[in-house]
């Protein structure tokens, strides 16, 4: 069922696609909570894409439908992969679009991960 005033799952999203293995994708962490892989167009040295291997649209999907043990397990693999990837010394920043005026254009819940280098301001200025 979709949250209430939010569209419904659309199973042929790219995101989608890379977890049936229907499209390649350079991935660096896999378990049986959360798949992540390289962005395709990446904004950062290191910028990764961490998302949960269930059906959500989004964060308000995610956090609204996911039961405990799937949030805790996609929370620690965006930790873990973090890690993995040597940033947790010099610091990262996890960021997640919602909707129109979040920007997202890919609809199916997934958390950026940024590092690599000072990453400046949170958001730039109006
Ligand atoms: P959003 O704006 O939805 O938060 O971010 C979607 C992200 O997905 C963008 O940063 C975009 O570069 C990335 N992306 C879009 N299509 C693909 C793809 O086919 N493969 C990968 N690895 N990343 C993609």
């Amino acid at each position: 069922m979709p949250v209430s005033g939010l569209p419904p799952y659309d199973g042929g999203n790219i995101f989608a696609r890379i977890l049936r293995g229907e499209i390649p994708a350079r991935k660096v962490y896999e378990d049986e909570h959360a798949l992540a892989f390289h962005d395709i167009a990446p904004r950062a040295p290191v910028h990764v894409l961490v998302i949960p291997k269930g059906e959500y649209v989004s964060v308000a999907d995610f956090s609204a439908k996911a039961d405990a043990e799937v949030v805790a397990g996609f929370w620690r693999a965006v930790g873990q992969v973090a890690r993995q990837l040597g940033l947790e010394g010099p610091g990262y920043r996890v960021l997640t679009n919602m909707g129109p005026d979040g920007g997202q254009e890919v609809p199916h819940f997934h958390v950026h991960i940024f590092g690599g280098r000072p990453l400046g301001p949170m958001l730039l200025e109006p």
